[in-house]
């Protein structure tokens, strides 16, 4: 635990509900490991207060904060600045002290990022299915196609809003590399080839462990590499279909660590190396199976 004194800065999570947060678990092991004098701590604002927390924040001398649910977006009318990608996304997740308030970023998709290229899985050139459309699936289109992925398919339960995805990320690139269909149409994805699939619906997130958002059997066999956002259940139903049908398969536990090492990064300027995110890492695993 960091010595608290008179020159501690405090850092913290505003969303409803917090309990189950890991967060402070990898900010106070950062905090220790590069001797910053810093506390994380969560808190739970209820709901319509998200501008109050935002306000009190900055006059309590806060030196940063991460959001999570239900203010990713309620808390944006209430910032002094907001960062070009986190505007683009329409989400914040961390919001970093200004002159006069907080800056916005979402440290998601930068997260996930570091967290595929740790994991060694390509993206360059990729063919890839995204279940899901979102949110977070929105921001994963934006971020597979400016990371030079190849055709983009999402596959979602209201087509509409796998369309609405795909107009906005080919008009951003000037080219129609997105395309938008139903969950059963997988069955016409053209030829053989096989596919990196991003698993961004809730569908078999703790409780509802044991359900996958397509069952089907012949749909793994088009994946060599599922990757899914959840990282509760460590390993979901989506994990353990697409290894059964030979894929190589991981879940969204380091996409969790590197969000949140990006945040600490942003709030106080340490790069943080792989080898102390290796250990961030085994520390935020060991607090998961309490
Ligand atoms: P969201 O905006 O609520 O979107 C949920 C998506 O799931 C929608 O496309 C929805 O389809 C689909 N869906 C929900 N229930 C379904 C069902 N029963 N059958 C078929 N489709 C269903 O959620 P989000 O904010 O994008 O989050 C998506 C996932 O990302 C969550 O599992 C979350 O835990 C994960 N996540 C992980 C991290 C991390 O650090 N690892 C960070 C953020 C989020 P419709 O469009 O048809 O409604």
């Amino acid at each position: 635990m960091t010595k608290i004194n008179g020159f501690t800065r405090t850092c913290g999570l505003l969303g409803n509900p917090v309990e189950h947060t890991l967060s402070p678990v990898i900010h106070n092991f950062l905090a220790r490991e590069t001797g910053e004098n810093l506390v994380y701590v969560p808190f739970l604002v209820p709901s319509g207060m998200a501008g109050d927390a935002v306000r009190g924040a900055y006059a309590l001398n806060l030196k940063g904060l991460n959001v999570t649910v239900p203010y990713k977006t309620q808390v944006i009318p209430f910032l002094k600045e907001l960062d070009g990608l986190a505007e683009q996304i329409g989400a914040v997740n961390t919001l970093v002290r200004c002159e006069g308030g907080f800056k916005g970023y979402n440290t998601d998709m930068p997260g996930l990022y570091r967290a595929m290229c740790r994991d060694g899985v390509k993206i360059e050139g990729e063919k890839v299915l995204i279940l899901g459309a979102g949110g977070v699936a929105r921001a994963v289109a934006m971020l597979l196609a400016e990371k030079g992925a190849g055709r983009i398919v999402i596959l979602n339960r209201t087509k509409e809003h796998g369309e609405e995805i795909a107009r906005t990320v080919n008009g951003y690139m000037g080219k129609d590399m997105v395309f938008a269909m139903g969950l059963s149409d997988y069955r016409s994805l053209p030829g053989d080839e096989r596919y990196l699939c991003i698993q961004a619906t809730n569908v078999g997130m703790y409780p509802k462990n044991g359900q996958a958002v397509i069952e089907a059997e012949d749909f793994y066999r088009r994946v060599h590499t599922g990757y899914d956002l959840i990282f509760n259940p460590a390993v979901t139903r989506f994990m353990e279909l697409t290894k059964a049908a030979g894929g190589k398969a991981y879940n969204g536990s380091r996409m969790l660590l590197y969000q949140g090492i990006i945040a600490y990064e942003l709030w106080t300027g340490i790069q943080i190396g792989e080898e102390l995110a290796d250990k961030a890492f085994e520390k935020m695993m060991e607090a998961m199976n309490q």
